[in-house]
């Protein structure tokens, strides 16, 4: 396992952008915004890093 964090992933990412057989698709919990509201505030969405976007697996998974 790699306790680092890969740049070029979130949370919410099943792979890496470019991974063959994976897509990006709206964030769940900003829906897109890159940002949600916690206690009253405006925070990034940690899910998608801010993206509004998170990558998913395709087709068959
Ligand atoms: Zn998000």
């Amino acid at each position: 396992m790699n306790n680092e964090s890969d740049p070029e992933m979130n949370p919410g990412d099943d792979a890496p952008a470019g991974t063959p057989g994976t897509g990006e698709d709206v964030c769940p919990v900003c829906h897109g915004s890159g940002k949600v509201e916690a206690e009253g505030a405006p925070q990034t969405c940690a899910n998608c890093g801010g993206t509004g976007v998170i990558v998913e697996g395709i087709g068959g998974g």
